[in-house]
């Protein structure tokens, strides 16, 4: 069943001298119950800012997000209050998300007395349940997030993120702040939870690497669009636009020092795009029609699933 269900959504920021830095442009997709779809892109594609946007976070300029069948664009603030117990984000920075003044169980515990939910007595039961769940020692309950290491405050974000018993979180760059080696265990977490708590995740990083671990679908995104999107298997083995080449040539592979990626050049300026294809001036397949002509998100392979938005594949 389609838990989320994303058309058409935009953002746009004012620029210098009265441009407009366009974030996201007309992104369409859905999140089935239980599924975890990963956004993935360079920084400054925008992907964080749709995280953003999705939840309200920020307002989106355009466009709809239903939420089971509800458009929650445009809900007053009561009514988005309690969409919001569904809807949960953990953030990239474990140290700047926890405030340092608050013992980790209070941090915990926070949504629980925003919401009013809970006896006192069940409040402190459900937060060291998810101390319990997350892998930290009980006695974290009395303890400030200064007192823990950077892999350790992240659980204790996700920890707060689970504790209104969410049906689907934005992972954004929730690993990226984290060493390679704790990376993998909170990646392992995430997915392990994911399970056991049957939630929808959309899990937001600019590392293919570590998307694909985790991710049913993938959704790759350039200077705010998405350009490819698919199983995961069938991107990561037989990716279609030359942007997801580019990032799948730049994971290392085994016994590799130096990663053998081909993408050159910087994102463009999401206030001046190229014509076209905005990924024209960086691909190594250009084609003339690609400086003139911006082409579809569409389908065009029916047998191996997803949408792949370059001229590449035009009829
Ligand atoms: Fe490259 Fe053209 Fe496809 Fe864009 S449309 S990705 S420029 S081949």
């Amino acid at each position: 069943m389609t838990l989320l269900e994303v058309n058409n959504i935009s953002k746009t920021f004012p620029g210098r001298n009265g441009a407009i830095v366009r974030a996201v442009s007309d992104v369409s997709f859905c999140v089935e119950d239980g599924e975890v779809l990963g956004v993935v892109g360079e920084s400054g594609c925008g992907k964080s800012t749709l995280g953003r946007s999705l939840l309200r976070l920020i307002e989106p300029s355009a466009g709809e997000v239903l939420y089971e069948g509800r458009d929650i664009i445009g809900l007053n603030r009561k009514d988005m209050k309690s969409v919001r117990r569904d809807l949960q984000i953990i953030f990239q920075d474990p140290f700047g998300s926890l405030n340092p003044r608050h013992k980790v169980g209070h941090l915990i515990g926070e949504p629980l007395d925003v919401h009013d939910i809970g006896s006192r007595t069940q409040r402190l039961e459900k937060v060291k349940e998810l101390v319990e769940i997350v892998g930290l020692p009980q006695n974290a309950i009395d303890r400030y997030p200064h007192e823990f290491s950077g892999g350790q405050r992240q659980r204790i974000a996700i920890a707060r993120a689970l504790a209104l018993d969410p049906k689907l979180i934005v992972a954004d760059e929730a690993v990226s702040a984290l060493d390679v080696s704790i990376q993998s265990q909170i990646i392992n977490l995430i997915a392990k939870l994911q399970k056991r708590l049957s939630l929808s995740i959309i899990f937001i990083s600019h590392d293919l690497s570590v998307i694909r671990h985790v991710s049913d679908r993938i959704a790759v995104m350039y200077l705010g669009r998405i350009v490819e999107i698919g199983p995961t298997e069938r991107v990561m083995a037989n990716p279609r636009h030359p942007y997801t080449h580019s990032l799948l040539s730049a994971i290392p592979r085994v016994g590799e020092k130096k990663s053998r990626s081909n993408l050159s050049g910087e994102v463009p300026d999401p206030s001046d795009p190229p014509s076209g294809c905005a990924f024209h001036s960086r691909c190594p397949k250009v084609m003339d029609i690609c400086k003139q002509v911006r082409p579809k998100l569409m389908t065009h392979f029916t047998d191996v699933g997803g949408e792949v938005a370059c001229h590449l594949f035009d009829k």
